[in-house]
């Protein structure tokens, strides 16, 4: 697909799914709202939540981490600001990181919150709340605690992405796609007409040395947010967008 189609069609999706993906990550904050809310309402809320962690993980089987790039909520919403703003660059700014930090502060805080106002007082409280005890907390922090672990030991400074819930979903079905050998959407590098010109790492909003990874063979297509920057700037046509 051409660039030009390729940025139509990121920023229609983007607008289509922004309100939505916008009430998914947001979900914490509605935590601290929990007693207004009766019981129908959070049932409706978590099947729209898991139906869309399915279509995601689904998605992931033909078009790798494309939901990164076109349906994210942090991305829409500043694929969104750099509209209002006539700022494009805006994403490889501070801004994006400041977001995803708070945002995910309140996934932190939201069940401990939760924890701690409710525990102990179950009498009464509505059914959803029960699920809040002391297995739950424990996993929690506990796998919050690994990822970080684990973006610290990488090295990676994208912290929100490696600790993304949806990411190890994504990643697991971009392996099932290729252990069953499914057509999907691939980046495909050819390293004979790399010029290591650089560009591409420079436009790379996830910080990879695109050039060296061309360079090597080494394109990893699951970090890969497959957002297409690279190709967009790559004269030499060293890398293609293809799917097969
Ligand atoms: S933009 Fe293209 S030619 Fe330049 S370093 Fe990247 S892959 Fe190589
Ligand atoms: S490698 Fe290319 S497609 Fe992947 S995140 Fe970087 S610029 Fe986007």
């Amino acid at each position: 697909m051409k660039y030009k189609n390729r940025t139509k069609l990121q920023a229609a999706s983007t607008v289509l799914t922004f309100p939505f993906a916008l009430l998914i990550i947001l979900a914490p904050i509605f935590v601290f709202f929990i007693n207004y809310v009766n019981e129908t309402a959070l049932t409706v809320f978590a099947i729209i939540g898991i139906s869309f962690w399915v279509l995601i993980s689904i998605s992931s089987l033909f078009l790798q981490r494309a939901h990164c790039s076109h349906t994210c909520a942090i991305t829409g919403m500043f694929t969104f600001f750099a509209f209002i703003f006539h700022n494009p660059e805006i994403m490889r700014t501070k801004y994006p990181r400041i977001v995803s930090h708070i945002v995910l502060s309140l996934w932190i805080i939201a069940p401990l919150y939760v924890y701690i106002r409710f525990i102990g007082n179950k009498a009464g409280f509505i059914p959803y709340c029960s699920a809040f005890d002391n297995v739950f907390v424990i996993i929690f922090y506990s796998l919050f605690l690994l990822s970080s672990l684990f973006s610290k030991t990488t090295g990676k400074s994208n912290t929100a992405h490696y600790i993304c819930p949806f990411s190890p979903c994504m990643i697991s079905m971009i392996k099932l796609s290729e252990f069953l050998k499914l057509p999907s959407r691939k980046f495909v590098t050819d390293s004979t007409k790399c010029v290591n010109c650089g560009v591409c790492a420079k436009n790379c909003p996830m910080g990879f040395k695109v050039n060296e990874l061309v360079k090597t063979d080494q394109f990893n297509q699951k970090e890969c947010i497959n957002c297409g920057r690279c190709i967009e700037g790559c004269k030499a046509k060293a890398i293609e967008c293809r799917f097969c």
